[in-house]
């Protein structure tokens, strides 16, 4: 479904990124684990389409992303793509239903039906009665959930997520994974997620390594 082929990304004179080849299937879930500053959230950013590659290709369904421009880009990580972010991707002032229903909103959907098609999310992501709540009146595990609708809402090829657990203690933060990982599946989604917990990594499909920019060899026989 995704691609990335020969990535090559630098910031001045430290190279993030330094050659990597990453292909998602459809419906797969690929974590993302190595070392901080192993280059893990560039390599998303650039397959995501929110950062450009100095050097390579992206494709999504054989199609080159990174060579569109912003506006491009742009439009097509709000229809094509889902995220999930660790802070601040709730909007405080609106209530659940509503931050769910904010990309198809952004993407032409009048208002009462793009609530209502969130709040058929609300059920099964274990959200009923909370589509009132401000994200301030929710726990953090909550919150989650509700920015997992919010990634799922539009119906994405695939879904980014960047440590979406870090601010959960552990046994929520693995409910949370396990419920990403599966509501992607479910819902034909892809999944490429950056995560330190390899707790977190059991759930998908694959795990691969970042190390100073490049892919570790997986070595055989590893899940
Ligand atoms: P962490 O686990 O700490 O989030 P990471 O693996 O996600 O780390 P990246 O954020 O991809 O690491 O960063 C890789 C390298 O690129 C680091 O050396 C970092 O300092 C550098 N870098 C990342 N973004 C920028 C930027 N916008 N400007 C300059 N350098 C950057
Ligand atoms: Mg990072």
């Amino acid at each position: 479904v995704l691609s990335g082929t020969g990535l090559v990304k630098a910031f001045g004179p430290a190279v993030a990124l330094d050659g990597v080849d990453l292909d998602v299937g459809r419906a797969e879930a690929v974590a993302i684990m190595g070392p901080s500053g192993s280059g893990k959230s560039t390599l998303l950013h650039c397959l995501a389409g929110i950062m450009r590659p100095d050097r390579g290709e992206v494709r999504l369904l054989g199609d080159r992303i990174d060579d569109l421009g912003e506006r491009r880009r742009s439009a097509l990580r709000r229809t094509r793509f889902g995220f999930v972010f660790q802070f601040g991707q709730l909007l405080p002032e609106l209530p659940a239903d509503e931050n769910v229903a904010l990309p198809l909103m952004l993407g032409g959907t009048g208002r009462q039906e793009a609530v209502r098609a969130a709040r058929a999310w609300f059920g099964p992501l274990g959200l009923a009665g909370l589509e009132g709540r401000r994200p301030g009146e929710l726990s953090g595990g909550q919150a989650q959930r509700v920015a997992i609708a919010r990634a799922l809402v539009t119906r994405p090829a695939v879904v980014f997520a960047d440590e979406p657990t870090g601010a959960l203690d552990q046994a929520t933060g693995h409910d949370t994974m396990r419920l990403l990982v599966e509501a992607t599946r479910d819902n034909g989604a892809s999944l490429v997620v950056v995560t330190h917990d390899p707790g977190v990594a059991r759930w998908c499909d694959r795990t691969v390594e970042v190390r100073d920019g490049r892919l570790l060899v997986p070595s055989p026989g590893a899940a």
